[in-house]
């Protein structure tokens, strides 16, 4: 529908997810909204912002039945199973169990572009019904201490080399009575152990992806937080962050460097997520050893207006954005201009992450026509591991959260 249009003032990044999803797939918002009781995009913002306790499902089996429907259309002709004539149904790929087409033919002309991305469709299917136990509280798992300092964990092997034998802590999740409710309301059949357990590590991945970026954008920009303590913004800070986001959520950060000066994050953003974690910033100095998660709801330019510059919160010794999206339409680009105008101007270091080395490029050019100055950017060696697919394009190549990263200042 034409309310999806992302308008110059629609700073929300799931609107164009909407928009998209409607461009491709034509009527697919609307089968989402109405597996979810809602009428349009404002009801579906109004319960993302806990202002509406519309989402509710009578159990579990409806809930996961429900989100798969979000998933049934032909990946070669787009038809929607309204479109199907009497007695057709959608058929899903019995490999992936992911993609679904409504006639062998749809199926075999596909194939050619499915088979490329078949297996890893495969494990996306797992992932999004075991991300169910990031809210149920059973993922993330504890880490350990860690045993080199910062400077010398560089990457994913690096980490996992100081975290021992995972298997047990795997296995916790994925015999917790909440994963068998899981198998048991799902519509399809359990992956075996391994699967399982992977699926697991992949999930736990994407969580600590994120603070490991922060760690590595306090890196990059050579901060120190044995010398004082540090302030940290997400800037654009989305649901994916907040959530149910617990105060625990940066406590990697107190392993990366151990008795630390105090570290302060705050996420600021249009779609923070009401929650524990939102409560006022700290004015000056955080806590030793600590560290401290607020979160704002609003525009990064408006909170800096609002908080810093009324010194009612700390000026930040980094700028984090995680997927800022500032590519991807107009709105988008205009509710972050301010903000990039700010961080150049006020020479903030920055460290913003991608989803692709696509959306690298597009994202470079958009900052060197602002005259930025670009001091780095690649691929993230903290890249989640989670693979994450276009749902309107199923067989576009999957992404991956901060897989790459640029770092900028000035
Ligand atoms: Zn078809
Ligand atoms: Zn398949």
């Amino acid at each position: 529908p034409q309310s999806f249009t992302p308008g110059t003032d629609s700073v929300f990044s799931d609107q164009s997810g909407f928009f998209s999803l409607d461009s491709n797939v034509p009527g697919l918002s609307k089968v989402i909204l109405d597996k979810l009781n809602m009428k349009d995009y404002g009801e579906y913002r109004a319960a993302v912002e806990g202002k509406l306790q519309g989402i509710s499902f009578r159990n579990y089996k409806e809930m996961f039945q429900k989100m798969e429907e979000t998933f049934k259309f032909c990946a070669r002709c787009n038809r929607l199973p309204e479109h199907l004539a009497k007695g057709q149904v959608l058929k899903r790929c019995v490999k992936c169990l992911n993609v679904y087409y409504c006639t062998k033919d749809c199926q075999r002309e596909d194939w050619p572009q499915h088979k490329r991305v078949c297996k890893t469709l495969q494990l996306v299917a797992v992932d999004r019904l075991v991300e169910w136990l990031m809210f149920t509280g059973d993922l993330p798992f504890p880490t350990e201490k860690w045993s080199k300092p910062a400077a010398e964990v560089g990457n994913w092997a690096d980490w996992l080399s100081m975290q021992g034998d995972l298997t047990p802590r795997l296995d916790a999740v994925a015999s917790s009575p909440n994963m068998a409710a899981l198998w048991k309301n799902a519509g399809r059949p359990k992956p075996d152990d391994s699967d399982v357990r992977q699926s697991v590590w992949r999930i736990q991945s994407e969580f600590l992806s994120r603070v490991l970026s922060v760690g590595l954008a306090v890196k990059h920009f050579g901060l120190d937080p044995y010398v004082r303590p540090l302030t940290i913004h997400l800037a654009g800070a989305s649901y994916n962050e907040t959530m149910g986001a617990r105060l625990t959520d940066c406590d990697e950060l107190n392993r990366m460097f151990p008795g630390h000066q105090g570290l302060e994050v705050v996420m600021v953003g249009p779609e923070v997520v009401d929650g524990p974690i939102m409560r006022p910033p700290l004015r000056a100095l955080g806590p030793r050893q600590q560290v401290y998660i607020s979160a704002h709801k609003g525009l990064y330019h408006q909170f800096w207006e609002d908080m810093v510059e009324r010194e009612e919160a700390a000026k930040p010794d980094v700028v984090v954005g995680f997927h800022p999206g500032f590519h991807a339409n107009r709105g988008l680009l205009e509710g972050w201009l301010p903000t990039l105008l700010l961080l150049r101007d006020f020479n903030i270091p920055s460290f913003f992450t991608v989803y692709s080395e696509t959306e690298l490029q597009a994202s470079l050019q958009i900052l060197s026509e602002l005259e930025v100055h670009v001091r780095d950017s690649g691929q993230n060696p903290f890249t989640s591991q989670k693979p994450e697919q276009v749902q309107s394009c199923p067989n576009k190549p999957p992404v991956y959260c901060n897989s790459h990263y640029i770092c900028f200042q000035g």
